[in-house]
């Protein structure tokens, strides 16, 4: 996997985590320890720099946590608005970022996300892996179920800049179809991370022994064996047929769009990946309620989507499809329990 990202495997580090959670969190303290190698040991409160961090404003909001868990505060997770297809907006972040910087804050790490939750947008990676190169902060990119695209040669286009990225997250129980849980940590910098969770437990030692100790580079102690499940499912489907699953999601997405659009649905995202946020003119013009439309749905029961709000006040409707088992009739008979609940 490593060398999907482009990372090159003899300097870089990778690891299971329980998800991308703690992939995402993992990175978080890996770049707080190589900007300010010395709060680790006499702690934030002792150090004169006040650390802050950049997602957009659609980013997972394990970030929020992660910051509260990491004793930043929620506010050093600093909320970049996005632009019109919800990627992050580069011109606000320079501006916002430079305003930090005059008022004494001290960025240590920028996170681009690589399919948001909601709707599947991309951040533009490239630009922001230039920004960071430029100001020296940590790159990461959450890719927790858009990374999956990087085993298909016809949709890893879509994650371009990724391989500049300082870490990645990618979760192999999403878009993989691979059972809870298994998320993915992937990082350029194994010595970093290395320091980063070094520790000496007289009843834990593995120095000397050859053992590569998990526990001496990774937040878990004892863990589980998360990896077999990945590679079972590379060892029965292959590399090749991986890609080709993720190729049929996007082709049925796109598949999805052109129906909803025939039936006079209207598609409110803008993104290659198979996640379709979409909303109805009676449902713009206030004639059905949204939350009517999707109870209507669940109630029946034989199809579930959820919604979502874009942009922080739009209430939309999302399917997002990433099981390998779903097929073009399954695609049919959605846009059917739609058009009914829709009153169509
Ligand atoms: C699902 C998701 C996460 C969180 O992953 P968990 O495995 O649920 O911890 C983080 N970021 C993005 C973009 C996600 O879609």
């Amino acid at each position: 996997m490593l060398k999907k990202f482009d990372f090159d495997p003899s300097t870089s580090f990778a690891n299971f985590t329980t998800g991308g959670t703690e992939a995402n969190h993992t990175a978080a303290i890996a770049a707080l320890y190589r900007k300010f190698p010395r709060h680790s040991q006499v702690g934030l409160k002792n150090i004169s720099e006040k650390p802050i961090f950049y997602v957009s404003e659609e980013a997972h909001h394990s970030f929020v946590k992660i910051s509260q868990m990491m004793g930043l505060g929620a506010q050093s997770c600093r909320k970049i608005p996005t632009d019109l297809n919800l990627k992050m907006d580069i011109a606000a972040l320079e501006r916002i970022f430079f305003d930090d910087i005059n008022r004494g804050l001290s960025p240590f790490m920028i996170v681009g996300t690589a399919g948001t939750t909601s709707s599947g947008s991309i951040d533009p990676l490239s630009e922001l892996a230039k920004f960071c190169k430029q100001n020296q902060l940590w790159f990461h990119v959450d890719a927790a179920w858009g990374g999956a695209a990087i085993m298909s040669e016809r949709a890893k286009i879509y994650l371009q800049g990724i391989e500049s990225a300082d870490s990645i997250t990618c979760d192999a129980h999403k878009w993989f179809s691979v059972s809870m849980s298994a998320g993915m940590f992937f990082c350029k910098h194994r010595e970093i991370v290395k320091e980063t969770f070094r520790f000496q437990a007289p009843y834990l030692s593995c120095e000397g022994s050859g053992i590569d100790d998990q526990s001496n580079r990774t937040m878990q102690c004892s863990r589980r064996f998360i990896g077999l499940k990945l590679f079972m499912e590379l060892s029965e489907k292959g590399e090749k047929k991986i890609g080709q699953s993720i190729d049929k999601s996007l082709e049925l997405a796109e598949k999805l769009r052109e129906k909803l659009l025939e039936k006079g649905w209207a598609i409110v995202s803008n993104t290659p990946l198979p996640v379709v946020c979409f909303t109805h003119q009676k449902i713009q013009s206030g004639q059905i309620d949204i939350s009517s439309v999707l109870e209507n749905i669940l109630k029946r029961g034989n199809v579930w989507i959820s919604t979502t709000t874009l942009n922080g006040d739009v209430e939309v409707l999302r399917a997002c499809i990433t099981s390998y088992k779903t097929e073009l009739s399954d695609i049919d008979f959605l846009i059917d329990e739609l058009e009914l609940a829709i009153g169509g």
